[in-house]
């Protein structure tokens, strides 16, 4: 998912040091970590900590109740229990060795042989990185299954025994570590599952498998690579397309659906400021292209607050501004990268539009030369098929009863939504990974649990791997009835 993370980079504005401890306002924040610590301390160990000291949580306590009276969901229970040990094994790996975006070589490779010991004929290579795995299984749909290969550049903090001890160099120089904190290591290990569970119960249905594992999905590039390398052409072409994305926010045990609207349009928009450099001590010499940014950020501000439709959601950030080079020199220019998200083509436009004229506008109210301003069409927003997510909503609520909620519409991107474009109903869901007892840690902290993209974010494995795998094995069955023979 693109959440657009930024790598914390020394700007010219200057870093931001935390209050050293002899000011007043030092004091009161290093009372406030104490305090904070304290109840940390009181409340129990830290949540990282907490899932290798904890003891395995009780098996679907909360909702056996609804469990009973559902043969299959009983039957598949026992089946992945028999299966876990094994997925586990594929977790940990794919967890300890993550590859940033377009460089995901042996993570497909993994994926890959996983798929080949169920039967499945892979090919390797498909839009980069990409691994694509077919099992036939007679006549009838063909359903293609999506898990994302690409981990970020997040130096991990979970304390987890299988912790990411990968690092790389960024292409500024700067050093990190490598992590899965998308929980992409998750999706593969739950579209396995899915195919293992297929190819073993092969009487159960009938038509065609298709799992991918797509590269570069964090910038937005993989699924389009996939389908410009002929995916739909080259193996058997989609009826249908389904994916899930993890879910910090919603619990363990649960699956949210959304037909229609889910992700948004995510565009990238940098922006130079252009001024005339001089001296610091001499600016009506100069026109300071830092002032004018300062103003732009601003004003930017105020285009969803004042021009955008309240009922329309929108969202401009300014996430990275670099100007200048020391105390005493104005500089020529100024950077600025901004994030645009949106749901409806209309409003996307709107956004751009009203970017380009007030960065134009501050220029010309500085008499300062036109800035340049370039557009990165990013990942189009996501759009569950509503037939599509309608028929599995009312599978899932009969097989996982208890345990289907409505999603949120969002504001990140996936780049899933491009094989819909491509002409595939497509349905994406959201997985729950945060265990009860953890999300109410949480809440009597007052605060939210690691977000997607954060180095101290994991799922707690067992129940979210069960859920994922039940519900895309669950809709596949649906989508290729063993009727179709
Ligand atoms: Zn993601
Ligand atoms: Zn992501």
């Amino acid at each position: 998912m693109r959440c657009e993370v930024k790598q914390v980079r020394r700007s010219h504005f200057g870093t931001h040091r935390p209050p050293s401890a002899a000011t007043p306002r030092g004091r009161a924040v290093g009372w406030l970590v104490v305090a904070c610590l304290a109840v940390r301390l009181a409340s129990g160990p830290l949540p990282a900590v907490a899932q290798q000291a904890a003891p395995p949580e009780p098996a679907a306590a909360s909702d056996s109740a609804p469990r009973d009276g559902l043969p299959w969901m009983e039957d598949f229970a026992k089946w992945h229990a028999d299966q876990a040990t094994e997925l586990v094994d594929l977790y940990r790996w794919l967890h300890e060795h993550p590859e940033l975006s377009l460089q995901e070589g042996a993570t497909a490779e993994r994926l890959g042989s996983a798929w080949t010991k169920q039967g499945l004929k892979v090919a390797q290579g498909v839009g980069g990185h990409g691994v694509v795995g077919v099992l036939e299984n007679g006549p009838g749909p063909t359903v293609m299954v999506r898990a994302d290969l690409d981990a970020l550049p997040v130096t991990e903090r979970t304390q987890l025994p299988y912790a990411s001890q990968v690092t790389t160099t960024l292409a500024d120089g700067t050093p990190s570590g490598v992590m899965h904190a998308c929980g992409h290591d998750l999706h593969m290990t739950c579209v396995t599952g899915t195919a293992t569970y297929l190819a073993k119960h092969r009487e159960q249905w009938s038509g065609t498998l298709v799992v991918i594992g797509q590269p570069a999905e964090e910038r937005g590039q993989g699924a389009t690579a996939m389908l410009k390398d002929g995916l739909l052409q080259r193996f058997p072409r989609a009826d249908y397309a389904l994916a899930l994305h993890v879910d910090p926010m919603l619990v363990t045990g649960k699956i949210g659906v959304r037909p229609g609207p889910m992700f948004a349009n995510v565009d990238s928009v940098d922006i130079t400021v252009r001024g005339r450099g001089g001296h610091g001590a001499a600016p009506h010499t100069t026109i300071d292209p830092v002032v004018q940014a300062a103003e732009l950020v601003l004003s930017l501000q105020s285009i969803v607050s004042r021009e955008v439709k309240p009922t329309q959601p929108a969202v401009v950030t300014v996430g990275s501004i670099h100007g200048g080079t020391k105390h005493n020199i104005i500089g020529d220019t100024c950077h600025l990268q901004l994030t645009v998200r949106s749901h409806s083509p209309a409003v996307r436009q709107q956004l751009v539009d009203a970017i380009r004229r007030r960065a134009e506008g501050v220029a010309a109210a500085w008499n300062a030369p036109k800035p340049t301003i370039t557009m990165d069409e990013g990942t189009p927003s996501l759009h569950n098929d509503v037939k599509l997510a309608t028929r599995l909503r009312g599978v899932w609520d009969r097989q996982l009863a208890g345990r289907v909620v409505d999603a949120e519409l969002a504001m990140a991107g996936e780049d899933f939504s491009e094989y819909g474009l491509a002409g595939v109903p497509i349905l994406m869901i959201r997985l729950g990974v945060t265990s009860e007892a953890r999300l109410r840690h949480f809440e009597m902290l007052g605060q939210s649990p690691p977000s997607l993209h954060s180095a101290e974010f994991y799922p707690d494995l067992d129940r979210s791997l069960e859920t994922g795998v039940a519900a895309l094995v669950s809709g596949c069955l649906d989508l290729m009835p063993r009727a179709a023979q």
